[in-house]
């Protein structure tokens, strides 16, 4: 994709702080971290979202993932994982990326949003209708 910023730093046209790279995957410092250390890691290949991404390569991607994350947990209190998947979720570069963000106690950050409980009936309706997709 000639115009995604993630395929011109993986093509070294754009400047990124590397922390990891093999022949697929590439995790390198969040230009605006929640938290010191916030590193993306995404694929080499440009794919828009988890829905794209063949499985064999979201394999390697998750296993550069998991590297990242013990590395974190190394110099933090804990590991937050986020992975955003097309505009209305909040993903603002569309090259699947996802987020290790290094968690610190008390660091204020909470991830939290209003929740629903389900009315009677409606859990049951809807796991039949997503089972109905799989
Ligand atoms: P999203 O909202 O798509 O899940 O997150 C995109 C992330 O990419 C943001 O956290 C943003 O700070 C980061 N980002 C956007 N452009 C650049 C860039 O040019 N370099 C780096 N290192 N990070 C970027
Ligand atoms: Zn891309």
């Amino acid at each position: 994709m000639t115009d995604c910023i993630f395929c011109k730093i993986i093509k070294g046209e754009v400047p990124c702080t590397k922390v990891y790279e093999d022949t697929s995957t590439l995790a390198f410092l969040d230009i605006a971290p929640i938290n010191p250390g916030h590193t993306l890691v995404i694929p080499k290949q440009h794919y828009e979202t988890i829905m794209d991404i063949p499985e064999n390569l979201l394999e390697n991607v998750t296993k550069t993932v998991k590297k990242i994350s013990i590395a974190l947990s190394k110099m933090s209190d804990g590991i937050s994982i986020a992975q955003n998947n097309k505009k209305s979720a909040n993903q603002l570069v569309p090259h699947l990326h996802f987020h290790i963000m290094p968690r610190y106690k008390d660091d204020g950050h909470k991830f939290t949003w209003p929740k629903e409980e389900y009315k009677k009936g409606e859990a049951e309706k809807l796991a039949e209708k997503i089972k109905s997709l799989l």
